[in-house]
């Protein structure tokens, strides 16, 4: 007898989930490449094959999963638990937590760092800085080197950190990056490269890692064969979902972990690659089967289970135009009658009254908020529609834009809890300072060169001097980052010690000091779900939970809200109704001034994963008007923005075109009405004679 949860599947998902599995238990299957279509099960199927290894034996402490984010992760943990559930009951144990090692690529590399730190030369107690940081970190060697003031012409730290970053994740030469991606720096190639000795140099010194040393020393690490044998026998089966979007050095890190591919399975969509921005590459998954003798196998999937056919339609007829062939050719079973909506109207704040119109008509129709989803391609564009929404007080979320810890208050707080976890951390130390009365940036400096050496940089705190005119703030200052060091508080108790220590900084620099209180409050509630305090900083820099309408941080699960997403980060999930704001030229392929026909391409791509998203209804929104922020000293301006060009008229047959308001939007006819000129005086004249 089969079992319930295979019988649901369709015989290709079944296929790859069962691959390898019936050759008996100790047995440990060959490569696998799942590349099949948006919506087709992928994700689904890939639980699948997680939840049938378990019920066939396999110790779930022993598998490997890496998604695209921690949310994946943890969804991906819950569907697995309830298919075992359902097989082998509850007493067998396996909840969504049993998973032990599942999550984001850099969250896996950064715990399997702190295990083998000193194997490699580094210290565990390593911290992690952001983007952010990191550009903090950049402009300090820049400023080091004296650069900043090359006639300010020399690259930005988010350029530099950008160069920096794609050399690192292509495994590429400088030289070549600066030709392909950033011709307009090349001049300034040997500069750059002392630039990032340095700033290679000032991170080891400081004992921090940044997201891309996560995946770079994880790599460097299996370079020494002994070390990527044991890393590789600990883990059975090793699992990966959107894989197209993988860059280089985590290929390198698959293939070092299993170098016969045996337990490896990767899933993925070539059509939905679209993080090339960070080095990911499609030859990742075209060249997966080749990378093994024997060649991995391969399933492909072409029944989407997720669309309606005539929004599906829509979407295949979109990427259809690409330049490159995707072979797989999606089916659905799901009827409509309701094509994909294009709605013009008048300007962004048409857009935003607009969708909050039909987002309440949603409802009152029986579409929850959180099953409806707006999606833009940059964080940016849903301002009008955020303000609209909190006019008309419909709560929404917010991903990929805007993070709970993007605001200065929960920085500082991190920073005091990043400092005493690593006080050589010089950008948390830097931050964390000049927060006291009567500490500048040189005080800072200074402080930091002078304990930054010592072998025990807190110990060496509390004995310098306080600066002056510091007074008791030092004291206080230094009393608690020694107190938390010492972890004798436990966790999550330390971050009530600081949070005890930065309230009157908090009240002395903010005028919203209440509401800003009840953030660090939320903190605390957050950080008493991490085990402790290194898991908590690691995995709240790798991946914060998103802002919402009252910035207030993650929302308690039963809340209804509306989902405003970025394309990026909408990646692998689905919604009953989908709006896609600003779908038109310049927003949508973004930047048309830039654009190589590859980046041109990479944006097809992107509006092909937008409108996959949707179950049963797509709305694309398209405004007339635009209101562009001026750049060179041009000054705002409107400017008339014309429908998406992924979009030509061959495809409008795919679409209901439509206005809104009605009354208000042009219609075609009304527009050619215009330009007729008639003397109707001249008619009634004539009748008389
Ligand atoms: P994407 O490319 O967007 O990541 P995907 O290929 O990973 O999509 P899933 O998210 O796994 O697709 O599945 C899409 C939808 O189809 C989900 O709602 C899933 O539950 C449903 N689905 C998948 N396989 C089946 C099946 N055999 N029978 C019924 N529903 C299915
Ligand atoms: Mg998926």
């Amino acid at each position: 007898m089969t079992a319930a949860y295979l019988e649901k599947l369709n015989p290709e998902q079944r296929l790859a989930v069962e691959h390898g599995t019936t050759a008996g238990d100790s047995h440990i299957a060959g490569p696998l490449l799942v590349i099949a279509g948006a919506g087709s099960g992928k994700t689904n199927t890939l639980a699948h094959r997680v939840a049938h290894l378990i019920v066939r034996g396999a110790d779930p402490r022993r598998i490997l999963l890496m998604t695209f984010s921690r949310r994946a992760a943890a969804e991906m943990g819950r569907r697995v638990e309830r298919i075992c559930r359902e097989v082998l009951g509850a007493n067998a144990g396996i909840t969504a937590d049993a998973l032990a090692w599942s999550g984001t690529f850099h969250g896996i590399g950064a715990r399997l760092l702190r295990d083998y730190a000193e194997q490699i030369g580094i210290d565990p107690a390593f911290t992690i800085h952001d983007r952010e940081d990191s550009a903090d970190l950049m402009n300090l060697a820049r400023h080091d080197l004296g650069f900043s003031k090359t006639e300010n012409r020399f690259p930005t730290k988010a350029t530099c950190l950008a160069i920096y970053s794609r050399s690192v994740n292509a495994e590429a030469p400088l030289d070549g990056v600066l030709r392909d991606f950033f011709p307009w720096c090349a001049m300034w190639e040997q500069q750059l490269r002392d630039l990032f000795a340095s700033y290679v140099e000032a991170k080891q010194m400081q004992n921090v890692l940044d997201y891309d040393d996560l995946l770079l020393y994880w790599a460097h690490m299996l370079q020494e064969q002994l070390i990527a044998e044991d890393i590789g026998s600990r883990f059975d089966h090793v699992l990966v979902d959107e894989y197209q979007d993988t860059n280089r050095l985590q290929s390198s890190i698959l293939l070092a972990l299993k170098p016969d591919g045996r337990g490896l399975t990767v899933v993925g969509d070539d059509a939905q690659s679209i993080y090339s921005f960070r080095a990911a590459t499609v030859r990742n998954i075209l060249d997966f089967p080749k990378a093994f003798t024997p060649s991995a196998d391969i399933v492909t999937l072409d029944r989407n289970y997720r669309s309606t056919q005539l929004i599906l339609a829509a979407a295949n007829a979109v990427i259809d135009l690409a330049s490159e062939r995707f072979t797989k050719n999606l089916r659905t079973e799901r009827q409509s009658t309701e094509r994909p909506r294009l709605v013009t109207v008048r300007d962004e704040a048409d857009q935003a009254r607009y969708i909050a119109d039909q987002v309440l008509e949603n409802r009152e129709g029986g579409a929850r908020l959180k099953q409806q989803a707006v999606l833009f391609r940059t964080s940016s564009h849903s301002g009008p529609l955020e303000v609209e929404l909190t006019r008309r007080n419909i709560p929404f979320v917010k991903f990929g834009g805007l993070k709970f810890l993007d605001s200065a208050h929960v920085k500082d707080m991190l920073a005091a809890l990043r400092f005493a976890q690593n006080p050589r951390d010089r950008v948390a130390g830097f931050r964390l300072m000049q927060l006291l009365p009567g500490v500048g940036p040189s005080t800072a400096q200074r402080v930091l060169d002078q304990i930054g050496e010592e072998a025990s940089p807190i110990t060496a705190l509390t004995e310098l001097p306080p600066p002056p005119r510091t007074g008791d703030d030092w004291t206080a200052f230094v009393e608690t980052m020694r107190q938390v060091k010492s972890g004798k508080a436990g966790w999550p108790a330390e971050i009530g010690l600081v949070r005890q220590w930065y309230e009157p900084h908090l009240e002395r620099a903010h005028e919203d000091a209440a509401t800003r209180q009840a953030d660090l409050v939320q903190l605390e509630q957050i950080a008493a779900g991490y085990g402790s305090r290194e898991r908590f900083l690691t995995e709240l820099t790798l991946d914060p939970p998103d802002a919402t309408s009252d910035q207030a941080g993650v929302p308690l699960l039963d809340e209804d809200y509306l989902i405003l997403s970025t394309i990026h980060s909408a990646k692998g999930q689905e919604w009953t109704k989908v709006f896609i704001l600003n779908a038109v030229d310049g927003c949508i392929p973004a930047d048309l001034a830039v654009g190589s026909s590859a980046e041109i391409e990479e944006e097809r791509r992107l509006l092909y994963v937008a409108m996959t998203r949707a179950k049963d209804n797509l709305d694309l929104v398209t405004p007339q008007r635009f209101f562009v922020h001026g750049q060179h000293a041009q000054g705002d301006k409107h400017v008339f923005a014309s429908r998406t060009r992924f979009i030509p008229a061959t495809l409008l047959q795919f679409f209901e075109v439509c206005g809104w308001p009605q009354a208000r939007a042009e219609s075609a006819a009304a527009i050619r009405a215009r330009e007729v000129r008639v003397d109707v005086g001249a008619r009634m004249r004539g009748m008389w004679r």
